[in-house]
């Protein structure tokens, strides 16, 4: 499968950068630098090109060199269908980025969105394995919005819903025909959500399980199911949510419904969060990763890059040569930032970068 490429990075006033106009090489690329130097930054910028949004979840101001009014940072894009030219312009002070793909406005962010789609570890991803479901759901959530726009526009309509019907809750005079009038939406929205995010998890949860294996080796049980909390039916969800409004009534929220789905990563039969070390959490991340860069590259038929940030630490020796081994055997762009680069076992097809106080060589 062909590879989608970040062929060129330009980036100017971009955080503490300094104007960048690199050639990433077509396989790996190795960003090293010390702490406090740069190197996510970098990451940052081409997550930002790819998905528009800031894996650190940073509003624009942030993203503006402390000493400039805004922020350019463009990208040269090769892979199947055609290259695509790829620029946005960040302001501080509120105004609206702009962009610009082929030099000219895009027709939706959905078409931008659609030229180079990304995957992104950070070590905030750790929240997956450590946190409570919230973040879970959101992983699925975000996938599928990125493979469906459709996805997207179901989840904002069940979220609406939801909102209102819980707003309702919460009355003091609660009116249970205007409760119940959601109930229609939220199991219908529902039952799509559900579905959809059930046969996704059918497919990145053997890849998940066969990738973490690999590089815990070994036989460690490890699981990775859907939990719905309801059967996503409309049937069963629209029973669900009579059968508890009293419940409900009582709590002040709708209790039943995928909004308390669960996607379960177990270890020994028990969950991550409490069962698996953190070496064992943060591979099964990875390996969720790898699963996403799978099913993804399928949907849209060609290998989005991988952006790995800070991706070795808290693996030891071995299990960080089996992840690059395991990388080696992929196909596709790779970006990855260390702060220590003689760690980072791979040979073939590698660039090195470093980055000092914003400067990368
Ligand atoms: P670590 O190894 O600790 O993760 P890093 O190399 O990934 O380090 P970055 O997060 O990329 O570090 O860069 C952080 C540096 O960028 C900090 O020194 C921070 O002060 C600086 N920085 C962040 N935002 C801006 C900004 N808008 N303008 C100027 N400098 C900024
Ligand atoms: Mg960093």
């Amino acid at each position: 499968m062909e590879a989608l490429r970040f062929e060129q990075l330009f980036a100017r006033q971009w955080r503490n950068l300094a104007p960048l106009d690199l050639a990433p090489g077509a396989r790996f690329n190795v960003i090293s630098g010390d702490n406090g130097q740069g190197k996510s930054n970098l990451l940052e910028a081409l997550c930002y090109l790819g998905s528009l949004q800031s894996f650190r979840g940073a509003p624009a101001e942030e993203l503006v060199s402390r000493d400039a009014d805004s922020a350019v940072i463009a990208a040269k894009v090769s892979g199947p269908p055609a290259p695509h030219t790829l620029k946005v312009r960040v302001h501080r002070g509120g105004k609206a980025r702009e962009l610009a793909l082929d030099d000219k406005r895009p027709r939706s962010v959905a078409t931008w969105l659609g030229v180079c789609p990304v995957v992104l570890f950070h070590p905030g991803d750790l929240e997956l394995a450590q946190g409570g479901p919230d973040a879970r759901r959101a992983l699925l959530d975000a996938i599928l919005s990125e493979m469906d726009p459709s996805y997207a526009a179901t989840l904002a309509t069940y979220g609406k819903a939801l909102r209102s019907r819980n707003r309702l809750l919460r009355e003091e005079m609660p009116d249970r025909r205007a409760i119940t009038s959601f109930d229609p939406i939220v199991a219908s929205a529902g039952a799509v959500l559900g579905r959809a995010r059930e046969e996704l998890v059918r497919e990145i949860a053997p890849v998940t399980v066969r990738v973490a294996g690999e590089i815990l080796g070994g036989e460690i049980p490890l699981e990775v199911r859907y939990v719905p909390r309801v059967p996503p039916s409309e049937e069963a969800i629209l029973e669900a949510l009579v059968r508890s409004l009293d419940k409900d009534l009582a709590r002040g929220f709708t209790a039943e419904g995928p909004h308390a789905d669960e996607l379960a990563l177990e270890v020994h039969a028990r969950g991550a969060k409490h069962h698996a070390s953190q070496g064992q959490q943060r591979t099964l991340v990875l390996a969720l990763k790898v699963a996403e860069l799978e099913v993804l590259a399928k949907r849209i038929g060609r290998v989005p890059p991988l952006l790995l940030d800070d991706v070795s630490s808290e693996l030891d020796r071995t299990r960080n040569e089996r992840f690059f081994a395991l990388l080696a055997e992929m196909g596709g762009q790779v970006f990855l930032t260390t702060t220590h680069p003689e760690l980072i076992r791979l040979a073939e097809g590698r660039v090195d970068w470093h980055v000092e106080a914003g400067r990368v060589t």
